[in-house]
């Protein structure tokens, strides 16, 4: 041990990075975490958390619309581009101040320079030039915007790193892609006032989502106002004398805007890393190959979070480095489980999903019951809002076992967060019947679903 100068090198002060760093620590560990960018990673500085913030914004546009059928006057409401972008980044400043004081408080080494990988236990900090012999390397580095296969004049395009930061909000915004980053941006510029064009090359968005949902939402989108040109793929975008960014598709007419958001998927981060060199076997997108304890296939090399392509969301990389440093500095060895993973889209309106799709549950060959209810939601009554809320349960006809709960509107992904507990648990339909209403509510419905369809 005394080789070393430290118990672990972390890579990254992302989400995971930084819970296996400090958790590590806890346990007794020297730690040294290194960021090449702000402590935070993507959830806190570029993801999550300020695209939440964008959404709760975008949402105002909608209340003070449903506000007049309640009796209030609003007035004409007139939105601020600078001042929501300008809060958004002051907080998120903040909670990365309050990452790096974590850190701190747990006595971790912080290198805030690119630390890259020169064998199995000695990482390399690029600037200083300083280099660490550790027992253990925890690969944290997350993922970034691909444009894969590149675009012709792709560079005209921004990524979601950057559209936190624009200077001005632009009146014409197209979205190349229909995953979860597209879709939430379309759906936060469009109530912000931006006329907003996805272009998506499948027939429908949300590839892999439950069949019932991807429609509705579709149609949804549209309703709210979003053009969408499916079947569509991105040909070139070029730039016109006046700073138009114009796109070209394989078919259909061209498409102009101010700004266009390339939103195409993310790759893993481990591009010039030097893991190679440390014999770490990389999949056929770069994402560091893993076993369910994380490890790498290098012993003392392991990974966490979305540089493993395995689930790319904040809470599974968080609990993927709690179980890595439990594991090898706690004494209290266990892996994630992956089975069971709640998810939100938070477009307007959300989805909120846990378990297997219909279309997935019967591809493993269950034999199938499922339960849907749609209506109106309560507060659209009066509001006068064109709007519908859906759910879906989809029921293991042997076993009585909730195999999946979906549903689209309001509040779906506070909803979906409780439910998924149950469906942990292994819950049955029969739990979900003799659950008590919460009357009134749109979740309530969860549990008063009796006829099987057809
Ligand atoms: P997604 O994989 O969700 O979506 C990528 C989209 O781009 C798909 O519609 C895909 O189409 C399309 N696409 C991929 N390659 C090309 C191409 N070459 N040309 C044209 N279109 C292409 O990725 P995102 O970037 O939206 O998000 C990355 C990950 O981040 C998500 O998978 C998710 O795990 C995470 N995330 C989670 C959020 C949440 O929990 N709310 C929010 C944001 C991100 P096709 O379907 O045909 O492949």
């Amino acid at each position: 041990m005394a080789d070393f100068d430290v118990d672990l090198f972390v890579i990254g002060a992302g989400s995971g990075g930084t819970r296996a760093a400090r958790i590590s620590a806890g346990h007794g560990a020297r730690v040294m975490i290194a960021e090449e960018d702000r402590i935070g990673g993507t959830c806190v500085i570029r993801g999550c958390v300020p695209k939440k913030l964008f959404v709760y914004a975008s949402r105002f546009a909608d209340e003070f619309e449903d506000a007049a059928g309640f009796g209030w006057s609003v007035g004409t409401p007139s939105f601020d581009w600078p001042t929501l972008r300008d809060a958004v980044a002051n907080e998120v400043t903040r909670l990365s101040g309050l990452y790096r004081k974590g850190l701190e408080g747990a006595k971790v080494a912080i290198r805030e320079e690119r630390a890259v990988v020169e064998g199995p236990n000695t990482v390399r900090l690029q600037k200083s030039g300083e280099t660490i012999r550790a027992r253990h390397i925890l690969v944290a580095t997350g993922g970034y915007p691909a444009f894969d296969p590149p675009i012709s004049g792709g560079e005209l395009g921004i990524s979601s790193n950057e559209i936190f930061h624009l200077p001005s909000l632009p009146r014409r915004m197209l979205v190349v892609g229909g995953g979860y980053i597209a879709l939430e941006f379309a759906s936060v510029f469009r109530r912000l006032g931006v006329e907003v064009t996805v272009l998506h090359r499948g027939d429908n968005i949300l590839r892999g989502f439950e069949e019932d949902l991807r429609v509705r939402l579709r149609d949804a989108l549209v309703h709210a106002g979003i053009t969408l040109r499916l079947g569509c793929t991105i040909d070139r975008i070029e730039q016109l004398p006046d700073g138009t960014r114009r796109a070209h598709c394989a078919t259909g007419e061209p498409i102009d805007a101010d700004v266009v958001l390339v939103a195409t998927g993310r790759r893993p981060n481990t591009v010039g890393l030097g893991l190679e060199n440390a014999g770490v076997k990389l999949g056929p997108i770069g994402q560091v190959m893993v076993d369910a304890n994380s490890a790498s296939s290098v012993p003392s090399i392991h990974a966490v979070g979305d540089v493993t392509n395995r689930i790319n969301l904040t809470p599974v990389a968080i609990r993927e480095g709690h179980a890595f440093a439990d594991s090898a500095f706690g004494g209290k060895p266990w892996a994630m489980d992956h089975h069971v993973v709640a998810s939100a889209v938070f477009t307007t309106p959300e989805i909120g999903t846990v378990g297997l799709t219909e279309q997935q549950a019967f591809a493993a060959g269950y034999e199938l019951r499922v339960f849907e209810a749609g209506f109106r939601p309560m507060k659209a009554t009066i509001s006068g809002r064109q709007e519908r809320i859906y759910m879906k349960l989809v029921v293991d006809a042997k076993t009585d076992r909730m195999l999946g709960v979906h549903i689209l509107g309001h509040d779906a992904g506070e909803i979906i967060q409780a439910v998924a507990i149950a469906v942990t648990m292994g819950a049955t339909k029969a739990d979900f019947d003799r659950t008590v209403a919460l009357h009134p509510s749109a979740a309530e419905e969860l549990v008063t679903m009796r006829t099987v369809r057809q």
